[in-house]
């Protein structure tokens, strides 16, 4: 399009523009730098709440960036440029490892029957690295993690993309006893007629539809036929995003089997996981206030 404006074109050029692009090239060096020394970068774990006990049966681990001078950055911020440029392959790598590595240890220090999982988001740059299934198996084995505790989470869109290699990547990893699970549910473009061939666990309602819920009645309804289809495919569903005591109760109702959310607890602290455990709150049920 700026080349059919001929000449035109760098008047278009928009100095915020400009302003944005050195934003962006700065912001990726800073990134590499964090990368090196790897001391930047925290864990993140936000608890995943049965629905049917009350009980935390797991966490999320959710990536932090503390950059020196601009202090913490949002993954939505650093997560983009990092699978834009490749970086995500080395920071997906680190996530694995330390999150494989931290419930190793919580296995060992807080033992639970059954033991807790931990949830580890996937990008679409690992999935189709040619040795992902070997990485996997091998942080699993230095760290001693159970495969059985590991969930993978990935993103609809990213599947479809691949679809072929993403079956042959899950599949692997399945028969590892590792778990994969759909997240973000409903936001990419519609998979309903590939979902059945896909080894996928649990499907991750995306937080948009529980945000609306007691506001436009529509969504519950979408959120109904989701927690049908997944049962029917033998899949369980777990909502992002729970704020309030209505949302709870709603998907509750529809049978949802997990929930995550600020009503519940926020991500939080390797420490202030540590007081949790240690204070045996794991088995508190949640659903009553
Ligand atoms: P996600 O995997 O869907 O993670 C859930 C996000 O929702 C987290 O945001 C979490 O803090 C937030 N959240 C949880 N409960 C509530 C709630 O009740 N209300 C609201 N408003 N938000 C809630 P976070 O930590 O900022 O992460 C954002 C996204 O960045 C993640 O979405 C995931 O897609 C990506 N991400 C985070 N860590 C990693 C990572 O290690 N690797 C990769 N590839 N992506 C990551
Ligand atoms: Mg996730
Ligand atoms: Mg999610
Ligand atoms: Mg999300």
């Amino acid at each position: 399009c700026a080349k059919a404006l001929g000449k035109a074109r760098y008047e278009v050029f928009d100095p915020k523009m400009h302003e944005g692009a050195a934003l962006l090239l700065e912001l990726e060096t800073a990134l590499r730098h964090a990368l090196l020394k790897q001391e930047d970068f925290r864990l993140d774990y936000q608890p995943i709440v049965s629905l049917t006990t009350g009980k935390v049966i797991g966490f999320e681990a959710l990536i932090r960036w503390y950059h020196p001078e601009r202090g913490l950055i949002s993954p939505q911020d650093f997560i983009p440029l990092a699978e834009e440029t490749g970086m995500i392959v080395s920071i997906g790598e680190w996530v694995l490892y330390e999150a494989c590595h931290q419930m190793h240890r919580w296995h060992q220090q807080f033992p639970t029957s059954p033991p807790l999982t931990i949830s580890v988001n996937f990008s679409g740059k690992q999935i189709t690295q040619p040795d992902v299934f070997k990485q996997v198996k091998h942080i699993l084995q230095q760290t001693g993690m159970e495969p059985c505790c590991l969930k993978l989470e990935i993103t609809e869109t990213l599947l479809m993309d691949n679809f072929e290699l993403a079956t042959t990547v899950l599949s692997q990893l399945t028969a590892l006893n590792v778990e994969t699970h759909m997240d973000d549910f409903g936001t990419g473009y519609s998979s309903l007629s590939y979902l059945h061939r896909l080894p996928i666990k649990t499907i991750k309602i995306d937080r948009s539809f529980v945000t609306s819920i007691g506001s436009r009645g529509e969504n519950l309804e979408i959120i109904r036929a989701i927690v049908t289809l997944a049962h029917n495919l033998n899949m369980s569903v777990t909502a992002e995003g729970i704020e309030t005591v209505e949302q709870l109760a709603q998907l509750k109702a529809l049978q949802c089997d997990y929930g995550q959310g600020y009503f519940f607890l926020p991500p939080m602290e390797r420490a202030e996981v540590e007081r949790l455990l240690a204070a045996n709150l794991c088995s508190k049920n949640f659903l009553k206030r």
